[in-house]
């Protein structure tokens, strides 16, 4: 496997793609450019698509020109509704604008039947009666060329008789389907007489019961494109050797007028592959129906409505997609390039505030038991006109179990007999006891060391813990995810990827809040002090009784 990279690539001003568009710009083929994003209906999208949905909308966004949204559904039995919503959902999500309505290669079929029946009256397509056994053994090897099909001298009078049967519903799955006539003995196995049609009693999602026949996804997609006048086809590298006949169709059918000029330019780009994640439909479907995740928007998951409950935004998503760029060699992308920019962007728009993960008690003794006070403290540290918050402070207050150790190691500046910290944006405190039975931590407090007022700077202190006071702390359900997989490339060399689930990826427990965070709202981004990213949870909160997903920790914890 190659080596994952974390800055791969130069600003995308410069990439392939866009010095093909510009160059037709510059020469007039195009005066606005128009790209589409196809996804079939059959699954959630995930972060690959999202590459290709940033790339494809972007180009269109930066150069003035359209994007749309085109259901590829032509294939009738894998398509459902469901797909289709959650699809619609996904891109607007990521902030993009199709133009108001998606469409869908379905609306075309009639055009596509007649445009058949124009290649067979033409000699360009015949049908063919072999069966899919005998066709495969005569379509020959990368070695060897195929043999031409007994039906290929069948008349075009013929052909068209057959193909308005087939289309009439008057043959069985599988009898006859509608070939290009091209070469069998081209070097290129996708030119040797590709199928496209085949007969199919099936009911569309759209179109019911109207045909019997469907055509194949290749003969489908050149049509599509040209018929939107999308102008630069953009797709994934394994489309290559399918561009010859890409063109080979879209040359056909302008030759007999049915297409006009100038006809769309497919260009391929390297998929997206990232390290610690599966991004293959079939995985995802495994992951989910085994079991292995809580469903297709469980936060783990690489799908874009598991990034979204975990409180990935769409902008973190949108840099990722601009500073990974587009290149024509396969990309292996660290995950922590994504990570990063969900921190970056988290990190300007996420309000701070203090929860406790891990709770144990930090008693003040020399602080009455009535007495009580509001501490100031920044909602953001760089955000002064975020403004500033009234945090209640008293006696009793829950520190993280971490930040107190009775024997500490060299080097441990926080909680331990003896020592002083600074509870943030309070008081100094020394620890001078602890009571392991009831998990209490003991200190004293130092009255001239209240922050932000005269002289409270003489202390010196290394540690800085944050803190919640006990009898103003709310409780919330908080899950600590982290990566699904524990390998870079999980089912690496043949091993089943499963077992590199990573069996911590998700940890739940009970967090103590400061109260500014009582009505927080579904899908509300906050910072928990020291922690990382927080979201508050859709699904799983109810009012008084929220859930925090975490999206990402402040520091990568991977990176060695
Ligand atoms: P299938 O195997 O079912 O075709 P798919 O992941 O290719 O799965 P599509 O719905 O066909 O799903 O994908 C829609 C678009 O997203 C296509 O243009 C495809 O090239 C692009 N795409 C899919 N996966 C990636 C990826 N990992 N990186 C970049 N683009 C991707
Ligand atoms: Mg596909």
């Amino acid at each position: 496997m190659a080596k994952p990279s974390r800055s791969p690539q130069p600003p995308s001003s410069s990439n392939f793609i866009r010095q093909i568009i510009e160059a037709d710009l510059a020469s007039g083929k195009h005066k606005r450019i128009c790209t589409r994003f196809p996804p079939e209906p059959n699954g959630y999208l995930h972060f690959g698509h999202a590459k290709s949905i940033c790339l494809n909308f972007g180009l269109a966004k930066d150069y003035g020109g359209r994007c749309n949204l085109r259901f590829d559904d032509t294939n009738p039995e894998k398509e459902e509704q469901e797909y289709v919503d959650s699809i619609i959902d996904a891109v607007k999500w990521l902030g993009f604008d199709f133009g108001g309505a998606a469409l869908y290669a379905s609306d075309y079929f009639d055009f596509m039947y007649r445009a058949a029946e124009y290649l067979v009256e033409s000699g360009h397509a015949y049908v063919d009666s072999q069966s899919a056994e005998e066709m495969r053994a005569s379509r020959g090897t990368f070695s060897e060329p195929g043999r031409d099909s007994p039906c290929r001298i069948r008349s075009p009078a013929e052909n068209l008789r057959l193909l308005r049967e087939m289309r009439d519903g008057k043959h069985a799955d599988g009898a006859h389907v509608l070939r290009a006539r091209i070469d069998m003995a081209s070097p290129n196995i996708n030119l040797r007489d590709p199928v496209i049609y085949r007969i199919k009693k099936a009911t569309h999602h759209r179109t019911g019961d109207t045909w019997c026949l469907y055509p194949m996804y290749t003969y489908a997609h050149p049509i599509e494109d040209a018929l939107e006048h999308v102008t630069h086809s953009v797709c994934t590298l394994e489309f290559e050797d399918q561009r010859p006949f890409y063109d080979w169709l879209l040359e056909r059918l302008a030759e007999g007028g049915l297409l006009k000029r100038p006809l769309p330019q497919q260009i391929e780009f390297a998929r997206l592959n990232l390290t610690y994640v599966v991004l293959s439909k079939r995985k995802l479907v495994q992951l989910v129906q085994e079991g292995h995740v809580e469903g297709w928007d469980d936060p783990r998951m690489p799908t874009l409505m598991g990034a979204r409950r975990r409180g990935y935004t769409a902008e973190g998503l949108r840099r990722f997609a601009e500073r990974i760029g587009v290149s024509k060699a396969n990309q292996l992308i660290d995950l922590a390039v994504l990570e990063d920019c969900m921190r970056e962007h988290l990190n300007e728009v996420a309000p701070r505030r203090m929860a406790v993960l891990d709770p144990v008690k930090l008693v003040i003794e020399n602080y009455p038991d009535d007495r009580e006070e509001q501490v100031d403290v920044p909602n953001h540290p760089q955000k002064p006109d975020w403004g500033r918050r009234q945090v209640p402070f008293a006696r009793e207050l829950w520190i993280e179990r971490e930040d107190f150790m009775a024997t500490p190691p060299k080097g441990y500046f926080r909680l331990f007999p003896g020592n002083r910290v600074r509870l943030r944006y309070a008081y100094v405190v020394e620890c001078i006891g602890y009571d392991v039975a009831t998990e209490t931590v003991r200190c004293r407090l130092f009255e001239d060391s209240r922050s932000g007022t005269p002289g409270a700077d003489q202390y010196k202190v290394k540690g800085n813990i944050h803190w919640v006071s006990v009898k103003h702390a709310g409780a919330a359900a908080v899950g600590l995810y982290d990566r699904l997989f524990k390998v870079p490339n999980p089912g690496g060399g043949e091993r089943d990827f499963l077992l590199d689930l990573n069996p911590d990826s998700k940890k739940m427990i009970t967090a103590k809040l400061e109260p500014a965070l009582r009505n927080a709202q579904a899908g509300e981004c906050v910072q928990f002090e020291r922690h990382g990213y927080f979201v508050v949870d859709g699904p799983d909160s109810a009012p008084g009784a929220l859930q925090f997903n975490r999206a990402v920790t402040l520091r990568d914890s991977w990176s060695r």
